[in-house]
């Protein structure tokens, strides 16, 4: 039977546009709304975001010196969102390069997380029994600055090639054991419609796969991009999962909410990743704000990620310390449905271990002191016989 559901959002007045900026204003709507548009206008030069913001001396000389290493490019919808005067802003901080980029640690690696070496073709990092990482673009319509991948992005050389993307494809088929596919990049929405379609449509056919995410932040840096064509594709393949990366509440737009509930209307489920910044999320009441907002927005917050030891993102790094007290200020304080699980992506290739609060306070025999969100403290007994 044919039916459309028409969903009725009350929460989406409660989300402002992002604006022009005033720099953008007399583009037309139609343009705006473009993402081919939002791609090709990118702010990729000084003179291009002199326009936009007031460039400080530190900045200028951060995009003279890292420019040749990772490029800047920021799309006129998310550079709209930067605050033109205060270079603290958390816009600026993930898009504008900064001079700690040009810090590389002893301790920074350049693959942090052995993603080549768990490569059993290119294109694929296989590390987990049930699921791989498919990387099928290396382009990003923001090159966000703490990307953990900065060696790969923005380098059009290391892009997957159509010859790359069928050897990723006849690995997925031939592995049995493979029942779930994060497509990644880059940005995979970097792709075309056509090209994500078919994609979408091989791993469709294998019998061994049971669900895939898209690892996107155009939710976040272009909205537009979430088309009605687009999310109608994808519904043809559900489940479709769909792994976001919102980091701070002032990325929750009403841009933003349209693309979600674009997303969710076709039946998608929504999570987000955020990554722990210094001075951009690195407070408790920032990250419980972001998460409310992300819930209105249909978006369930999945991950914190402890920040990689990339080259040129430690000015980024908190210690882990700061993740632990964030999720002490948040489970048992607001909804449980807001609190993600923080996990350390380990150097060399271990995979994402969660750390979490100690709650067991002691044990004594059968006897376990636990404390709560608020470290009352309250004693529970194990069961007589369990061995
Ligand atoms: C993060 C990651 C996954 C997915 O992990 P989940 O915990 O299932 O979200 C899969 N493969 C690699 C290599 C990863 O880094
Ligand atoms: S969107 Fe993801 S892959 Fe692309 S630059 Fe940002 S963090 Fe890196």
């Amino acid at each position: 039977m044919a039916y459309e559901i028409k969903t009725i959002n009350t929460v989406a007045d409660r989300f402002k546009t992002g604006g022009r900026a005033g720099v953008w204003d007399d583009v037309p709507d139609k343009d705006w709304d473009n993402w081919i548009w939002q791609q090709q206008k990118r702010v990729k030069s000084l003179e291009q975001l002199e326009k936009v913001i007031h460039v400080t001396p530190e900045e200028r000389e951060a995009f003279e010196k890292s420019n040749d290493l990772f490029h800047m490019g920021i799309t006129p919808y998310y550079a709209a969102l930067m605050d033109r005067d205060d270079p603290h802003c958390p816009i600026r901080l993930q898009s504008v390069p900064q001079l700690g980029e040009l810090n590389i640690l002893p301790t920074d690696l350049e693959d942090p997380l052995a993603e080549e070496r768990d490569m059993p073709v290119p294109g694929i990092t296989h590390r987990y029994p049930d699921r791989v990482l498919f990387y099928t673009t290396h382009n990003c319509p923001v090159f966000c600055r703490h990307c953990t991948r900065k060696r790969k992005v923005s380098d059009p050389s290391s892009a997957a090639q159509t010859k790359q993307l069928e050897v990723g494809l006849k690995y997925i088929e031939e592995h049995k054991e493979i029942r779930d596919v994060v497509i990644s990049g880059g940005d995979p929405l970097s792709n075309s419609d056509d090209r994500l379609e078919y994609i979408l449509s091989r791993l469709r056919a294998m019998e061994h796969i049971e669900v895939f995410r898209l690892g996107t932040r155009n939710l976040v840096t272009l909205p537009q991009r979430i088309t009605d064509s687009f999310a109608k594709m994808l519904s043809k393949y559900h489940p479709v999962f769909v792994h976001t990366h919102f980091n701070h509440p002032k990325e929750c737009t009403a841009e933003a909410f349209e693309a979600c509930r674009k997303l969710a209307d076709a039946g998608c489920v929504l999570n987000n990743q955020m990554v722990l910044l210094k001075g951009v999320n690195d407070k408790a009441e920032i990250v419980k704000e972001l998460n409310h907002k992300l819930l209105m927005m249909r978006v369930r917050p999945y991950y914190i990620y402890q920040c990689d030891l990339s080259q040129g993102i430690s000015h980024f790094r908190t210690p882990i310390e700061t993740g632990l007290e964030i999720m002490e200020k948040l489970r048992g304080w607001t909804s449980g449905m807001a609190v993600p699980y923080y996990v350390v992506d380990a150097p060399g290739g271990g995979g994402k271990i969660p750390l979490l609060p100690n709650y067991v306070v002691k044990k004594e025999g059968k006897k376990l002191t636990l404390r709560n969100f608020k470290n009352d403290q309250f004693e529970y007994f194990e069961p007589e016989d369990n061995e």
